[in-house]
Parts: structure tokens; sequence; C-alpha cells
């Protein structure tokens, strides 16, 4: 085969060598690694059908395909293998305790609740937290910072255990998706008037997929009908055996509402823990963790609660939480108390980062302001190429000619900022629900914490898509940008808003329904032949009015023997006019269409758009 030329250059032509390109790549970056020139990849994409520019973030398929006409392997490498990478590059590992077995001390567990919804999910972290606060002084306000900590007895001796409080697997899996792992063990919440549900499956199939231990509290048991023995017999279909019946599942049977055996429950978690998970961690290394939920704060700035899972943070470190930076300024723990520092498994609420991190952004203490700023700066520009990557319309003609052809898929995009990762997830989980028939899709390009950015407003442009902030408002120059530009940007502070008129915008996007609608009938008095326009039907105006140019067709004994007639010429006397009402004469000639006859009717009607319900 012939190496592809492009107005008679050679392409360097590979054979199958392999290249590595990260995700949202560009035709220069492929370019670079070929030592071609992009502007010929550009028209090699051209005669593949797809237009592409030399900078622009392509998708995975468009390297892919370009690498197979060039004769390269190509391995795109992924986000998560990228930042290993990076983080390489600065000599720092990720994820493994520095030192040996001595260095490892017990931890407590991390366990996020999972559930169907209305099992009592929420009320079980109510219960739990109110019964067993550490060190939480009476009266003292408890904050919501996304986890706590308590204590429970178990053998004379006072253990630990972390809660993430953000309950739903939303959460769980979205870190996962994200390559974090957050949790060690997961309580199944089964409500026992109401047994195994469609989300209960749901739940601990995530949990099994992460390989996460399950403790299942059978809750509700006070109320009437419940039949926690039932729970057990449904939930050994899914291959949780209660230890009773000689599996090794903790079942608890409780009552979030009565604080009923919360103990019995955390001791199971404890006991979970023991018998099946090796929980240490090095307290004596730099911090590192993950970012369980962030916000803005109008007084002080991004506050964002981070899970140490190994080392010990303290005031005064330098981090690096996903793309955000600095110096912790304070640490608050979960009742408010400033405190100085925090090992595995403690969550805090850390002030003084640049910007607001996302959920399940990966942290780590590093020695220098520096380091931590390249290290954020190129996982942001890493980010931006990505976004970029995944708006990329690919314009290809073959895709081109389909869609215009069956003119069937129509896809909002959507560009979502808010003040908390929780609730821009929740918005977009609802979002992403919304049913709107098949014929639209909504495509959620970006989302983020934070105020709507200048680069916001760019990937809107890009990929004309609606910007959504949520209790958030436009940074700097933004809102200029967006009306010079004629982006849509929304502000909600009510999530059930968002989505209705998002609904609404998204039945506005769909395809027009029309119906017709009778305008007027004539009926034939008499035929007049013109030599100039054929037969020219006398009429008298039966009903309503006809008019002009309308739609029309024939009516003869009651059938219809013409369609799509066009009412061409319109007459009173001598004059053309542009209707006539009911009850008057006149003249209508239906353009080359001449088979009428004395009692024919003539019914006109024009296409209404229908407003959808
Ligand atoms: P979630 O959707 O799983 O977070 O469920 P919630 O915690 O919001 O609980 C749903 C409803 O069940 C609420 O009205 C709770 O008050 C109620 N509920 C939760 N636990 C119990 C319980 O142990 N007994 C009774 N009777 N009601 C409960």
């Amino acid at each position: 085969m012939q190496a592809p030329s492009v107005g008679g250059v050679m392409l360097p032509r590979g054979n199958g060598e392999s290249i590595r390109l990260s995700r949202g790549a560009s035709l220069t970056d492929f370019a670079e690694k070929i030592n071609a020139n992009p502007a010929s990849l550009v028209a090699v994409m051209m005669n593949l059908g797809e237009m592409v520019t030399a900078t622009q973030s392509v998708s995975d398929e468009t390297l892919q395909l370009l690498a197979d006409e060039m004769n390269y392997t190509v391995q795109i490498v992924s986000p998560e293998e990228e930042d290993r990478e990076l983080l390489e590059s600065f000599d720092i590992e990720f994820g493994e305790d520095e030192g040996d077995e001595e260095d490892l001390v017990v931890r407590p567990p991390v366990v996020t609740v999972m559930g169907h919804v209305d099992h009592g999910k929420t009320r079980l972290l109510d219960a739990i937290r109110k019964t067993n606060v550490i060190a939480g002084e009476a009266g003292g306000i408890t904050q919501h910072i996304g986890a706590y900590q308590v204590a429970t007895e178990v053998n004379d001796e006072e253990r630990k255990i972390t809660f993430i409080d953000t309950p739903g697997h939303e959460a769980f899996t979205a870190m996962r998706a994200r390559g974090a792992k957050s949790t060690d063990i997961a309580i199944l919440v089964v409500a026992a008037n109401d047994g195994v549900m469609p989300q209960t499956v749901e739940a601990l199939n995530h949990a099994k997929a992460a390989d996460v231990p399950i403790v299942v509290a059978v809750n509700k048991i006070d109320v009437e009908g419940a039949d926690p023995t039932k729970v057990r017999g449904q939930l050994t279909e899914y291959g949780l055996v209660a230890e009773e019946y000689g599996g090794d599942t903790m079942f608890v049977d409780i009552s979030a509402k009565q604080g009923l055996h919360i103990d019995s429950l955390l001791e199971a978690v404890i006991l979970t823990a023991d018998a099946s998970l090796d929980l240490r961690a090095n307290p004596n290394q730099d911090a590192q963790g993950i970012s369980i939920e962030s916000r803005l704060d109008r007084g002080r700035g991004a506050v964002a609660t981070v899970l140490v899972q190994r080392g010990t943070l303290r005031v005064g470190d330098t981090m690096v939480v996903g793309d955000a930076y600095g110096r912790v300024r304070a640490m608050l723990d979960d009742n408010g108390n400033n405190v100085a520092e925090a090992g595995p498994s403690t969550p805090v609420q850390v002030l003084g980062l640049t910007n607001v991190p996302g959920a399940g952004d990966n942290f780590l203490v590093v020695e220098e302001d520096r380091t931590a700023r390249q290290i954020a700066e190129k996982r942001a520009a890493r980010e931006r190429n990505a976004a970029f990557a995944k708006r990329t319309r690919r314009v290809s003609l073959e895709d081109l000619d389909k869609v215009l052809k069956a003119g069937e898929v129509q896809q909002l995009n959507l560009i979502i900022k808010g003040d908390a990762s929780g609730s821009v997830e929740a918005l977009e989980s609802s979002l992403l629900q919304l049913d709107v028939g098949e014929e639209v899709d909504i495509r959620v390009l970006h989302r983020g914490v934070g105020a709507v950015t200048e680069s916001d407003i760019d990937l809107a442009m890009g990929s004309d898509a609606i910007v959504i902030g949520f209790n958030v408002r436009a940074a700097g120059r933004a809102q200029q940008m967006a009306e010079r530009e004629g982006v849509d940007v929304r502000y909600y502070s009510v999530i059930y808003q968002a989505i209705e008129e998002i609904e609404a915008a998204l039945k506005g996007m769909l395809k027009p329904e029309f119906e017709e609608v009778e305008l007027g009938t004539a009926e034939i008095r008499e035929v007049f032949k013109s030599s100039k326009l054929g037969n020219i039907a006398g009429v008298l105006i039966r009903s309503g009015e006809v008019r002009r140019n309308t739609k029309a067709r024939l009516v003869r004994d009651g059938k219809v023997v013409a369609e799509n007639l066009t009412i061409e010429g319109l007459r009173r006397f001598k004059d053309d006019v542009t209707e006539i009402r009911e009850g008057f004469e006149g003249g209508i000639n239906l353009g080359n269409f001449n088979d009428i006859k004395v009692d024919d009717v003539i019914a006109t009607y024009e296409m209404r758009e229908k407003p959808r319900a």
C-alpha cells in the first residue's frame, strides 16, 4: 500500500510502532510524535471525512482513526495513569504507605451508608451522629462537613469509625469512577417493612464491585409489619448470607427513628473490619487522601473536606487537591472546632486552597509551594483539554448526512457550576434522568464547583451549551463575555426550578408537532374557463374564510378527490384580494389543477404548531 500523500508531500507512515498520546490530544500533538507537519494530518483527516483543526482536542476515536490510517498503534493514556506519571515526575508516589510494617498503625474504618430511597439512610446517619459524637461538647453545634467520626466501645476498647455522611451510592459511585477508593465498609440499609428494592440491589452491586465488605442494617423494625427475617432471606439470593445462617455477613436489626441497636450496628462494623480487613496506615509521613466535599464560602473562600488516608495533615502544610492547591490556613473538625492536625481516617475541613476541588479528587502534601502549584496547573490544563475533547463535534461526512437525513438526534449540552460538589452532582443526576422522549439527549460537558468562569463560557461557545449556575454567579468578565457571545447562562438556587426550566427548554427543542387547522370552505357554484389561467371556480364561501396562498383540498360528494392544492388566485369581481370571508362570493384559481366541478367544495387549511403538553 502506498503511503498517504497530501498535495504530493509524502507523510511519515509508521510500521505499526506505538505512540502514546494523552486523552484529548490534538493533531499537533500527534504530528509531534511522528515528526510530521500538523497541517498534513489535518488534510489526512479531511480525506477521512472529518474536519478538525490542528490544535483542537480530538476524541479517542479520531486519534485511533488517524493512527490506523498512518499505520501507528496509538496508546491513549488515561487521566489516572497520566496523573501517576505526573506525580512520579516530582518523585511523589501516591497511594502507598511509606516505610515498613512497623510504621503502620491501626486506623478507623471509613463507612458509607447505602440503600434504597426512604429506607432510612439519612435518619441512620443522624442517629449515629447524635448518640455518639466523639468529644462533642454537650450542646456543641455539629457541622455538616461531609463526614464525621464517632467512637464506640468494643471489647472494652474505644474504637473510632468514620462515616461519610453523603448518603446514597451516587457519591460512592462518583468517587469510584474517578479511581478513588474512599470507603472500607458499606452499611446497606434495608427497611424491614419494605424489603429488598431495586436500589438495594444496585447499592450492593456497587459495594461488591468495589470489593467493600457489607454490614446489613435492617431498619424500621419498630414499624408494624416489619419482617427482618424476610430481609435476610431475600438477601441470601444476592450472596449476603447472615452469620446466624452460617454466612459471613453481619445483619443488625435497628430502628433509626427510635435509636434502637445503633451500638450493635457500630460494633458489627468494627468486627467486620477486624475480621476481613487490615486497616493500617503510616501516620508519620506527608498526608495523602481524598476530598469528599467542597464549596465556595463567601467569607472563607474555598472550603474542602478531605479524608486523610495516610500520614498526618497539619496546619501550615502545603497541599494539592485535584487542581486546587494552597497552604492549610486552618482546619476544622466535624464539630466545628479548630484542630492543628489530622491523622489517618480523620475527616477535616481545610481552609486556604486557591480554588474548589471536586469530590473524589486526591490530595497530597508536598514540601514546596512551587511543586504544589505546578502539579495543580498541570492537572488543570489536562482537565481543560479533556473537557474540550468531549465537546469536540465530530463532523464526519458519513455521520453528517445520516443525521441530517434522519433528523432524529438533537442534543442539549450543559455546563453545570454550583456552590458544592454535592449539589452539582445532585443536579446533574436529576437532569440526566429527565425523560423527554428519545429525540433529545442531555449531555453534561463540564461540571464543577465555583463561579461561572470565562473558561466555562469558552467551552459553551464552542459547543452551543447552556451554562447553569447553581447558587453561584459569573466571575470577573465571564458575564460580559457570555452576553457578548450570546451564551445562555442561567442562575438557580432551587434544584427543582432548574430541572423544570431545562425540561421546558427541552420540550422547545423537540421537533415541533403540527396539527391541521381548517380555515374555510368554499362551495363551487360555477366553473369559468380562462385561456390564460385554466379553470376558475366561482364560489360562495360557506364557512370561515379563504385566504390566498393557503393549502386546500377538493371534496366531491364528501370525498377528498385532490390533496395538497394551493389557492393561487383569489378574486372578488375584478380585483385580486387576499381573503374572502364567509357569506361572500368570489373566484378561486387552483393553479394548474383544473379538475373542478360545480358543487365541489374547496376546503382550505393550514398546519399549526401544537403546543406540547
Ligand atoms: P433515605 O431516603 O434512605 O435517606 O431515608 P430517610 O432517612 O429520609 O427516611 C425515610 C423516612 O423513613 C423518614 O420519614 C424517616 O423518618 C423514616 N424512618 C427512617 N428510619 C426509620 C425507623 O427506624 N422507623 C420508622 N418508623 N421510620 C423511619
